[in-house]
């Protein structure tokens, strides 16, 4: 299928694959590693396609700079001249996606890819083009940029160079207009333009610039970091759930230990994160965190499934041990100052990253099953290892334990409790104090949230 395309293509004599453009540098197959059996079938077949409907079309971004550095690709992306229109009307799994960037969603060999139309800067646009406006916030933050442009323009409105090159796969040539190529061969991260104002029309670019640079091993060059400290601040105007989007990524990135120590080194955390410097500072919680991170990234190393709400549930969790006991300080009963910090964190976390609210439950689940791993007597251990959340919560108790926060003890504990079987479980328990007995018999009058009570002091 795929050789017909490209026979087709090239008896059309595919002008459009070869640029005539003297500001491009070609650089030929036998200069790079990427052939066309490299690329994803999918991403492949839709770039063909666009070619063979008569557009011009190539396999852009993180896709091209990951296969030159010998990465697996995270996703493809494909650059057209096509509109998303008239991308949709050549496939038919297809819809048009995003309000900031309209791009289309392209189903192909079980695939998704992105295909966007080539986009052009937005102020010279303005004048030209009557269907699409771009406008700025106060602080020149792009608030939209749609405006449909020539390939060349599309290269400069990106933000870095080794995120630039067109790769097309007719010819199996790298179009680079800026360079970009050395800059990946040198491990060399540089902005594209003028650094302040690309960060003032898009701050996030400073949080990919982190993401990425860590994610690859590679350094940003001087002019590119050198403004993020002052410009840090421009990211508390972003709307917040752009903010999380980009949060995940950067804390899925197999590199997360590495991106946030540098967001924390160059004051990048304080719109995302601020409870990161507290945290940070005292020796237990710069432990948990980083093991919490570093857990992390092996299992995205690994390719294990990784759940959001137990990662924020990590990097909130001595934030939630320190409001929690501000409140029994002023002599708050546990259970509650507990659940009351919980929320507490949480809500003053949203703020400044929009963590979505399906996680909730998780990150609820997590904390609140804490202090009943401290209750190792009668029924209670049995009907933890119930809970659905309990896997989540064994695996957090257990990260508390290698911090240093509780005893090594109970977690070795629960590790024999659970992989035993029932008879070798009821032998493991503990005796319940008669003192404890006597105190849980009184209880048995209270409501249900003093028994509750009862039982974490009993456990405090
Ligand atoms: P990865 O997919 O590995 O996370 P990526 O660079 O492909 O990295 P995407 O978010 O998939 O990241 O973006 C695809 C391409 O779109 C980028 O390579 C870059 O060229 C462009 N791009 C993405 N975000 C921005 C931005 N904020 N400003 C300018 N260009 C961007
Ligand atoms: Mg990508």
């Amino acid at each position: 299928m795929i050789r017909k395309f490209l026979h087709r293509i090239f008896s059309l004599g595919s002008a459009e694959s070869v640029p005539a453009d003297p500001a491009v540098a070609v650089i030929g197959c036998e200069q790079h590693s990427i052939t066309r059996n490299r690329i994803s079938p999918g991403s492949l077949k839709v770039a063909l396609t666009l070619q063979q409907a008569g557009y011009t079309a190539y396999i852009v971004g993180g896709a091209v700079r990951d296969l030159l550095l010998g990465l697996k690709p995270k996703d493809y992306d494909v650059a057209t001249s096509a509109t998303p229109e008239e991308v949709r009307a050549v496939f038919r799994h297809s819809r048009i996606i995003g309000r900031r960037f309209r791009l289309v969603h392209v189903i192909s060999k079980g695939e998704t890819v992105e295909v966007s139309t080539f986009r052009g800067k937005a102020s010279e646009a303005l004048i030209t083009t009557k269907n699409f406006c771009a406008h700025t916030d106060a602080t020149g933050r792009l608030l939209h940029d749609n405006v449909f442009g020539s390939q060349e323009e599309d290269v400069r409105r990106r933000d870095f160079t080794i995120n630039a090159l067109f790769y097309d796969p007719a010819t199996e040539e790298i179009l680079d207009y800026l360079n970009g190529f050395k800059d990946v061969m040198a491990k060399r991260l540089r902005i594209i333009g003028e650094p302040e104002q690309r960060y003032r029309e898009d701050p996030v670019r400073m949080l990919r610039a982190v993401r990425l640079s860590a994610k690859l091993g590679i350094q940003m060059d001087d002019k590119t970091a050198a403004p993020i400290g002052d410009m840090a601040p421009l990211l508390l105007n972003v709307p917040p759930a752009r903010l999380f989007d980009e949060m995940l990524k950067l804390l899925f990135s197999g590199h997360a230990l590495t991106a946030v120590i540098d967001l924390r080194a160059r004051g990048l955390h304080h719109g995302l994160l601020p409870v990161l410097d507290v945290i940070l500072e005292q020796p237990l919680g710069e432990q948990f965190i980083s093991l919490a991170l570093k857990n992390t990234d092996e299992r995205v190393q690994q390719g294990k499934p990784v759940s959001p709400g137990f990662l924020f549930a990590a990097l909130l969790w001595h934030e939630v041990l320190a409001v929690w006991n501000a409140h029994l300080k002023v002599g708050e009963k546990t259970i509650p100052a507990l659940h009351k910090a919980m929320g507490e964190v949480l809500s003053a976390q949203r703020n400044r990253l929009a963590i979505p609210h399906r996680h909730d439950g998780m990150i609820y689940d997590i904390w609140s099953m804490q202090p009943r791993f401290e209750a190792r007597s009668g029924r209670k251990p049995f009907r933890l290892l119930e809970h659905p959340n309990f896997p989540a919560a064994y695996d957090f108790m257990l990260l508390r334990c290698k911090s240093g926060e509780i005893d090594q003890e109970l977690g070795q504990w629960w590790q024999t409790f659970k992989n035993t079987d029932n008879a070798g479980r009821e032998a493991m328990l503990l005796q319940e104090a008669p003192a404890r007995r006597r105190r849980k018999r009184r209880s048995r009058s209270k409501s249900a949230g003093e028994k509750v009570d009862a039982v974490s002091q009993e456990i405090a």
